[in-house]
């Protein structure tokens, strides 16, 4: 019964041409024992989406899929996209041919063994089977330490997303159709697959070195993700400008207060009770007042995604 299940594997590439006949070849390899084993059907594929590389990477990708067509399928996207709208457009691609879709780098950091866990956890019965890192030895210390403390912000911020779970995941069909109905621009995968709900599980693998190239995540585009699953997820920093406002406000009691004492007692100079006064109540009510206009930004911000409100499992009812 498992062999008509079909197995894409999705792949994002950016400029990726050293690493390409390397990722092609593993991916091949372990593409056609699932099949030996008759755990994914002769309908899977190797699904490489090329975000735009100005290299070689498209014509490789195209060569690929004309040498083995049953093996290798492409996507070539217009420009790049950056990573999370690639790997968007290969699982929503692959979702008409697919019953499960897996994503992984091009660039073998991901363990292409734990796939074998994951296929196995969608027989199960699992829809959504997260990738998880089990050390990170191998990334350098700054970018472990940045890495973690993202995580470990976005929990603070109340944003349910698994920890150490880069965009290595395995979805079902029923998943990814779910995942279609969030329509949000600024994409943030690993944010937004929790919401979708159903089973899941995870596997754990250990991150490799990249096998070759280098990382197309720099810095910039390192901290722009993260700001980007922040603000997509969490209305909290606005909440952190009203709270802020109240603590001001409070202050402002207090120093309007012993300014007054002060004028009171003749310390102050002409003027400056008044000063004192208006700067901190000022300052304060203006704090409280963008807290007020940001809840509601807030609010219109979430309408305007317009996610799903709920997505069915399934439902017993007789007629
Ligand atoms: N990638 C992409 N578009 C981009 C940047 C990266 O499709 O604009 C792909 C890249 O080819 C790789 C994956 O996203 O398959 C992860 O990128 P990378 O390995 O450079 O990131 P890191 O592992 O250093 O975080
Ligand atoms: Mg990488």
């Amino acid at each position: 019964m498992n062999e008509n299940k079909t197995l894409y594997i999705v792949v994002p590439c950016y400029k990726e041409q050293e690493v390409l006949p390397e990722t092609s070849k593993r991916l091949k390899k372990k593409l056609l024992d699932l099949i030996a084993d008759g755990r994914v059907s002769e309908k899977s594929r190797i699904m490489f989406v090329n975000d735009g590389s100005s290299d070689n990477t498209w014509p490789m990708i195209a060569q690929l899929h004309e040498q083995e067509p049953e093996i290798f399928s492409g996507v070539n996207l217009s420009r790049n996209k950056g990573h999370q709208n690639a790997v968007l457009a290969g699982m929503l691609t692959a979702v008409n041919y697919a019953d499960m879709i897996i994503t992984m780098d091009a660039d073998l950091q991901d363990d292409i063994n734990a796939v074998d866990g994951m296929v196995d956890a969608y027989h199960e019965g699992y829809e959504v089977v997260y990738g998880v890192r089990s050390k990170r030895d191998t990334d350098t210390f700054f970018k472990r330490f940045t890495a973690e403390g993202f995580y470990k912000v976005m929990k603070a911020l109340g944003v349910d997303i698994v920890f150490n779970h880069a965009d290595y995941r395995l979805m079902s069909r029923r998943a990814v159709e779910g995942l279609a109905q969030f329509t949000e621009v600024n994409l943030f995968l690993r944010g937004i697959v929790p919401q979708i709900g159903y089973k899941w599980t995870t596997v754990t693998y250990e991150r490799a070195e990249r096998f070759a190239g280098e990382s197309k995540y720099p810095l910039k585009k390192m901290l722009a993700f993260a700001a980007d699953g922040i603000t997509s997820f969490s209305v909290k920093p606005i909440r952190m400008v009203f709270t802020i406002g109240v603590v001001i406000f409070a202050v402002s009691l207090v120093m309007l207060l012993y300014a007054l004492i002060s004028k009171i007692l003749g310390y102050a100079h002409a003027g400056w009770t008044s000063l004192m006064g208006s700067i901190w109540l000022i300052g304060g009510i203006q704090l409280l007042s963008l807290g007020v206009v940001g809840e509601y930004i807030g609010k219109i911000y979430n309408e305007t995604k317009r996610r799903p409100r709920f997505i069915i499992e399934s439902v017993l009812n007789k007629e």
